[in-house]
C-alpha cells in the first residue's frame, strides 16, 4: 500500500499517518520526494487491515490519496522509490552517470595472475576488479577456487592497485570473511534463491551485486533483491547474465536483454549486464557488450585473463588483454552517444 500525502505535507502529518500505521502493528516507510513525499507499507496486508487503513487514512486532511501497490516487490519497486538509487563504493558510483566496468578472470588462481589482470583494468579504465575465490563449479572435480588464499590474494591487489574488489559469497556463513577480503559480495546466479545467504549479506550492509538465477523470472530476480533490502540494506546491484538457453548449440545461455529495460522500468536499483556468461564465448561478449550499453544498463561485468588458454575455469568465454582494451575502447566512444562516461 501506497499513501501519497498533499504536496507540503508538514513531518507533524507524515508522523501522524506513520502513527496510525503503527497502531495496527504495521511498519511504515518513510519515502521521501519531490514535490510529494509518501508512506509506504511493505509488508502484505489481509483484506480487513487494508480496508481498515484506508478508512483510517483517507479521511486525514493532509493525505492525497491511498493506492494498492501492483507489484509483489515493493522496497525494489520505482513505486516505492521513483528516483534511481545510486550504489556509491569507494570512488565507484553504480546507476548514475557512469557507465562502471567490473572486469577481471573467473578465478584468481595466483597472485601474478590477479596482480597483471588488475594493472590491466587499471590500463583500460575499468573500475572494478572481479575474481572467484570460491568458485561454484557443476562438477565436485573442477577447480573449486583458491577460497581463502584467493581472498587474500584479493584483498592484498585491492589495496596494491585502489581499484575496488568484488568477488561471490557462496554460504550466509562466509559472508563476514568475504566482507573482510572484498569490497562488493557477489551472489552468484546458483545462489539466487538462497534465502538465508541474501538475509547474511543485507544484515552485512555491504554492496550486494545480485545476479539473476538462470531459471529466474523478473518477479522472482526482484523478490530475491528484496530479501537483502528489507534488511535496511540499500546498496543491491543487478546483474542479467543470461537464462537457460533454448540451443546450447551456440551459446551457454541467452543474455536476456529484455531484462535491461524491463528491470529499469520496475525498479529504482541499478542494472549490470555481464555478456561474458550470458554467451559463453569470447567472440560474442562485445557485440553483446555494446548492445548493453545502448539498452540502458549501468555497467558491465566482464571476464579477461592475462592467457586465457591457461585460465582454470570460463577460458572460452574471457578477453585476452588485446580484446579487452580494444571493447573498453569502443565503450568509450559509444558511452558518449548515450550520455554516459567511462
Ligand atoms: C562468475 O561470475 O564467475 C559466475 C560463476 O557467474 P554466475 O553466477 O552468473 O554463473
Ligand atoms: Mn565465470
Amino acid at each position: 500500500m501506497l499513501i501519497l500525502m498533499k504536496i507540503g505535507a508538514t513531518a507533524a502529518q507524515i508522523d501522524e499517518v506513520c502513527s496510525i500505521i503503527r497502531a495496527r502493528g504495521v511498519e511504515p516507510l518513510v519515502l521521501p520526494g519531490e514535490p510529494r513525499q509518501a508512506v509506504g507499507i511493505p509488508s502484505s496486508l489481509s483484506q480487513d487491515q487494508r480496508i481498515d487503513l484506508e478508512s483510517a487514512l483517507g479521511r486525514l486532511d493532509s493525505v492525497s490519496k491511498v493506492t494498492q501497490t501492483s507489484s509483489p516487490f515493493k522496497l525494489a519497486s520505482r513505486e516505492f522509490h521513483p528516483t534511481p538509487t545510486h550504489v556509491t563504493v569507494k570512488n565507484v558510483t553504480f546507476g548514475a552517470d557512469d557507465f562502471v566496468i567490473l572486469g577481471g578472470p573467473c578465478s584468481v588462481e595466483s597472485y601474478e595472475q590477479f596482480r597483471a589482470s588488475a594493472d590491466l583494468m587499471l590500463a583500460s579504465g575499468a573500475t572494478v576488479l572481479r575474481g572467484g575465490a570460491f568458485k561454484p563449479r557443476t562438477s565436485p572435480y573442477a577447480f573449486q577456487g583458491l577460497q581463502l588464499e584467493g581472498l587474500k590474494i584479493i584483498k592484498q591487489v585491492g589495496e596494491e592497485t585502489g581499484l575496488v574488489t568484488i568477488t561471490e559469497v557462496m554460504a550466509a556463513d562466509m559472508v563476514e570473511t568475504v566482507a573482510e577480503h572484498a569490497d562488493i559480495l557477489q551472489i552468484g546466479a546458483r545462489s539466487m534463491q538462497n534465502f538465508p545467504l541474501l538475509i547474511e549479506a543485507g544484515k552485512s550492509g555491504r554492496p550486494v551485486f545480485l545476479k539473476r538465477g538462470p531459471s529466474a523470472t523478473i518477479d522472482e530476480f526482484l523478490l530475491a533483491s528484496e530479501y537483502v533490502l528489507n534488511q535496511g540494506n540499500p546498496n543491491v546491484i543487478l546483474c542479467e547474465r543470461g537464462v537457460i538457453a533454448l540451443d546450447k548449440t551456440y551459446t551457454r545461455n541467452t543474455l536476456d536483454l529484455n531484462a535491461v529495460p524491463v528491470l529499469k522500468e520496475l525498479s529504482h536499483l541499478p542494472v549490470v549486464v555481464d555478456p561474458s556468461h550470458g554467451t559463453g564465448h569470447a567472440r560474442y561478449v562485445a557485440p553483446l557488450a555494446k548492445a548493453a550499453l545502448v539498452a540502458g544498463a549501468d555497467g558491465l561485468m566482464i571476464e579477461m585473463h592475462p592467457d586465457p588458454r591457461e585460465a582454470l575455469s570460463d577460458g572460452s568465454q574471457a578477453l585476452d588483454p588485446d580484446q579487452f582494451a580494444t571493447l573498453m575502447t569502443e565503450l568509450k566512444v559509444l558511452s558518449g552517444y548515450v550520455g554516459r562516461k567511462i
